[in-house]
């Protein structure tokens, strides 16, 4: 097998990331505490328009802190998307909840809030909205559905950051959001995550319970079981150079995105991710799937491109399909068309900053070559 000369994904850390990590390094502020994570928490909370912004070790564990300050419990169930990462449904299960999962909308790829109502059952907390590939979900209707029910929502923008919908920015959209900064995310610090929120009580319990429950007002007093889910200033140091530089990482994916676009667009049994004209989308990896008419399947085109050292990622095995999920799922006889079918013939194409307009002229070529022939 020839070896991997464009890979999927890889941080762009070509700006002052390595200079605030050697400051944050002799400033020997290297775990919990320091200027970069103030700087971050301040920045990030801004760009989220949201009044707090705190940051935590991973994405994962920002979802599981949720679950934790909204009092989540056993017996509970809360709505999410079979078409996303584990993590957001494996919070569910930290916490001794059940994921139960719901379709996504052909139009946007994310949960579909007319499919929403028929999961509702009287153990029903909460609804994540996942904002899938860059896309944020459809948030109007969503509240308004959780508002009518009683329900809280969480925002799960990990493959998100700074998309808008309806003119505001994703993470102020429901009652708290969750990101991930992993190497492989638009901006990164290797391992990272975030929750924003304007509910000042909230934040307030996200801060206690991510640093062991320690009391604000009273040093080593624990007044409730906490976690260690903290993030370390370095790390803090590598967001702080990534957010000042958003300007430019976003507009090379958007290059990309488009370079894409152009030649991927007229190919016959190819198709693109739709976009709702009310949003803006966060280039994150590039989608396309492959229509069952086309002369090769998902799996053959990744093969072909493989074959040249590009590697591809097929899109998310749905949620409900694998073994933790997949008896709740059969017992709540779970039909999810919409996902089954974009899961099988959906495929994410290398994108990163210096990825260059000839790579993608190959990449497309082969994509067109490996389509057309019968
Ligand atoms: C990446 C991702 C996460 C988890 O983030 P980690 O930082 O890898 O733990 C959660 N949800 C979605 C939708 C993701 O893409």
């Amino acid at each position: 097998m020839q070896e991997i000369r464009i890979p999927v994904s890889k941080p762009d850390l070509n700006g002052r990331e390595l200079e605030y990590v050697s400051d944050a390094i002799n400033s020997t502020w290297i775990s919990s505490t320091g200027k970069y994570l103030s700087c971050f928490e301040r920045d990030f909370a801004s760009l989220c328009s949201t009044g707090h912004a705190m940051a935590v070790c991973n994405g994962t564990v920002a979802l599981h802190l949720a679950m934790l300050a909204l009092d989540i419990r056993p017996g509970d169930e809360i709505i999410v998307p079979s078409m996303t990462y584990i993590a957001t449904a494996n919070a569910c299960r930290y916490v001794g909840a059940e994921p139960v999962f719901v379709d996504v909308d052909p139009e946007n790829w994310c949960i579909a809030p007319e499919k929403i109502e028929a999961a509702i059952t009287t153990r029903t907390r909460g609804i994540v909205a996942v904002h899938l590939y860059g896309h944020p979900a459809d948030m109007d209707t969503i509240n308004e559905i959780a508002a009518v029910n009683g329900l809280t929502v969480i925002e799960d923008a990990a493959e998100a950051h700074l998309a808008t919908y309806k003119g505001r920015p994703v993470g102020g959209l429901g009652r708290l959001a969750t990101f991930s900064f992993y190497g492989n995310k638009t901006f990164t610090c290797g391992e990272g995550g975030a929750i924003s929120t304007s509910d000042d009580q909230l934040a307030q319990r996200i801060r206690t319970l991510r640093g062991q429950g320690m009391d604000p007002k009273r040093r080593y007093y624990f007044p409730v079981t906490g976690y260690n889910f903290r993030l370390t200033n370095v790390a803090a140091a590598l967001l702080c150079a990534q957010l000042e530089r958003r300007d430019e990482i976003l507009g090379k994916r958007k290059q990309i995105f488009s370079w894409y676009e152009e030649r991927l667009r007229p190919i016959e049994g190819i198709e693109l991710q739709p976009s709702s004209n009310d949003v803006t989308v966060t280039p994150w990896l590039f989608c396309m799937t492959v229509r069952d008419d086309a002369a090769s399947s998902r799996d053959e085109i990744a093969n072909c491109l493989r074959q040249e050292g590009i590697d591809t990622r097929p899109f998310f095995i749905p949620l409900h399909t694998l073994p933790p999920f997949r008896e709740e799922s059969a017992k709540r006889n779970d039909d999810l068309p919409v996902t089954n079918d974009l899961c099988r013939r959906g495929l994410n194409l290398p994108t990163y900053s210096d990825i260059t307009e000839s790579d993608i002229d190959q990449i497309c070529e082969i994509v067109r070559d490996c389509v057309s022939r019968r």
